[in-house]
């Protein structure tokens, strides 16, 4: 069934967040070092408003919020992801998902932990809670080591509907996030899952962008599809068809 993206955010933040004496806690399945952006430190978190069809999370992460994972402070999640950078040496952290910017005052709160300690902080979303919370990209813009990387689910409101089976229009809720971020002069870029478009409609994209901004356009980052054997899985069950996917042991180095 068709549903509502900001509907579905909303109600999952709920089962994904609770206030503790800590402050708000997040729940997270995984805290490892990962070989993207050439080594980083990642947290990731439990649940998405998003359902895509090509996602890479666990089906526990993303479908059974409630059982996956456990909550932690933001106090917690900074000792834990500096441990991790300490260990390797790494100047590099990110959240990823599930969809991060679920419970702001947590995020917030671990950026306000982090501010000043000369790490780069990545910030992989879809976007969605940063268009639909007016403030949300104002308040980003406190913390000038973070960059944020919204990755847009498809060129167009067709597509994006095909690959998250929300409705078509949410997809310019994902671009909003991007306007939002600009205006308030956030470091961001776009990413798109390109696998299922056309050159045609990749270039309508890039059109859409450069409305936006011109360095949107310029620095559209084309991701393709990982197949991981759930995630072949869930391909066939609802008959995508792709024009471009790797093996998890064989990512070109570009996409890494
Ligand atoms: S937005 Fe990301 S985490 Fe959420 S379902 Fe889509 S691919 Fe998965």
């Amino acid at each position: 069934m068709v549903y509502d993206a900001v509907e579905r955010h909303l109600a999952v933040e709920k089962l994904v967040t609770c206030v503790s004496s800590e402050g708000m806690e997040r729940k997270y399945y995984r805290f490892r070092r990962a070989r993207w952006y050439g080594g980083i430190v990642t947290a990731d978190c439990v649940g998405c408003g998003l359902l895509c069809r090509f996602c890479w999370v666990s089906d526990e992460a993303l479908h059974h919020p409630v059982e996956a994972g456990r909550f932690y402070s933001a106090e917690t999640v900074a000792k834990i992801m500096v441990q991790i950078a300490r260990k390797y040496g790494l100047r590099q952290l990110r959240l990823s998902g599930g969809e991060p910017t679920l419970g702001k005052e947590h995020l917030l709160g671990l950026l306000e932990l982090l501010r000043g300690r000369g790490y780069i902080f990545i910030l992989e979303t879809n976007g969605i809670p940063l268009a639909y919370d007016e403030g949300y990209a104002s308040q980003l813009s406190r913390y000038d080591f973070v960059h944020v990387r919204v990755s847009l689910k498809g060129c167009s409101e067709d597509e994006f509907a095909t690959l998250t089976g929300a409705k078509p229009e949410n997809f310019k809720l994902q671009l909003n996030a991007l306007e939002r971020l600009v205006e308030h002069k956030v470091s961001c870029h776009p990413s798109v899952m390109a696998s299922f478009s056309t050159r045609e409609s990749l270039q309508k994209l890039a059109e859409r962008l450069a409305g936006i901004d011109s360095k949107l356009a310029e620095d559209l980052e084309v991701e393709e599809l990982i197949l991981y054997p759930h995630v072949e899985k869930e391909i066939r069950k609802y008959r995508l068809k792709y024009y471009v996917g790797h093996p998890p042991n064989k990512v070109p180095p570009e996409q890494i």
